[in-house]
């Protein structure tokens, strides 16, 4: 089935920049989002604002389109479930289920045999007592987390009655990793052993939120090759369609653990559409469109900012060098730890 109206669900920066690859394919985007500020809205043929629940709207948008993706992982399953009846989702609404929950992404990682770090299903304060073997630790949310929201430190046992928690929601504790670097791996799968997998990515991260991103990764060769491969096995076994982003921790004795998985973009690709010449958005979407796989290939290395809350201000009134890419997410409100564009350096 020829894609000529993809429907984007989730309207922020990524949806921006799936929305430009899109055009480029000549496809048109629809975005369906619950924000009415989405700044995708500023980037797509069509803008559709609804609740993740209001079937009329959902079923408005599904007559436009040929076939559905998203740009994050907190959709609620039944929504995701019930669309997919009507048209085409990918990435397939049974992969998000399992990699939008803490607990089983962990769990279906170490069936593979990959290592995560040591982690305990919370359901209780008591719970957490009992595992003091994992503390000091962080206390995660095991769904609806992003940019380290809806994560506690648990640095003794004595700060566990001061914490104020909330076990409608479950929880996994996680060992804190004496970290050396953090790395990512972005990877497109079109099929069966077709693969377009980007080198690994170096990223920087300040209170929990990613600040930058470079390739090369200061790595060594034996993580450069195992990140690469633990990827494409997470792909193989979810007979995974689109781009996918494994984000990994190094410790200080060189131990590799798959920290999370994003069955999407991913914010510390961005590089690849200066750095590439084809993006993660544009296989992602070559991918789940079926359009032909093009061989992708470095062209130079890059270094990526994420330009967080009123830092935005001063970019928006400098001059770049030829070298300099100045992304603007165009966001109504600038809001502190809020992404609000980056600027990607390349080197020639
Ligand atoms: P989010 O969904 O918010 O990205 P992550 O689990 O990736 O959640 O946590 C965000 C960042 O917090 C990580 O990239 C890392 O820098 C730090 N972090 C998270 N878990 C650990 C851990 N177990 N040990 C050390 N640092 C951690
Ligand atoms: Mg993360």
């Amino acid at each position: 089935m020829a894609v000529s109206v993809l429907g984007i669900i989730g309207g922020g920066q990524l949806g921006c920049m799936l929305a430009d690859a899109a055009k480029k394919l000549k496809v048109k985007t629809i975005i369906l989002s619950d924000d009415i500020e989405s700044p995708a809205k500023n980037f797509a043929d069509e803008f559709i604002y609804s609740n993740y629940n209001n079937s009329k709207k959902i079923n408005n948008f599904l007559h436009k389109v040929d076939l559905v993706t998203y740009e994050f992982e907190n959709i609620p399953f039944e929504t995701l479930d019930k669309i997919s009846r009507l048209k085409k989702v990918l990435p397939e609404p049974n992969i998000n289920k399992i990699l939008q929950n803490r607990f089983t992404e962990k769990k279906f990682l170490n069936s593979l045999n990959i290592l995560t770090t040591p982690y305990i299903l919370i359901k209780s304060k008591q719970d957490l007592k009992s595992n003091f073997n994992l503390i000091p630790g962080l206390l995660k949310t095991c769904t609806l987390g992003y940019d380290g929201k809806g994560q506690h430190k648990i640095s003794s046992i004595e700060i566990i009655d001061k914490i104020n928690l909330n076990f409608e929601n479950e929880y996994i504790l996680e060992k804190i990793v004496d970290l050396k670097k953090e790395i990512s791996v972005i990877i497109t799968r079109f099929g069966r052993e077709k693969y377009e997998i980007y080198e690994p990515i170096e990223n920087l991260h300040e209170d929990q939120i990613l600040k930058i991103s470079k390739i090369p990764a200061e790595i060594s060769k034996e993580i450069f090759d195992k990140s690469k491969e633990w990827s494409k096995q997470i792909t193989d076994k979810l007979n995974y369609i689109g781009t996918l982003c494994v984000e990994f921790f190094i410790d200080k004795n060189e131990k590799l653990y798959v920290n999370e998985i994003a069955p999407r973009v991913h914010n510390s690709g961005h590089l690849t559409i200066n750095s590439h010449n084809i993006s993660q958005f544009e296989n992602h979407i070559r991918a789940i469109c079926g359009f032909q796989k093009i061989e992708t290939k470095k062209i130079c290395n890059a270094k990526m900012i994420n330009i967080i809350g009123d830092e935005i201000i001063i970019y928006r009134n400098k001059k770049f060098s030829k070298k300099e890419f100045f992304f603007d997410y165009l966001k109504k409100n600038i809001k502190e730890k809020r992404k609000m564009g980056h600027l990607t350096t390349i080197e020639e």
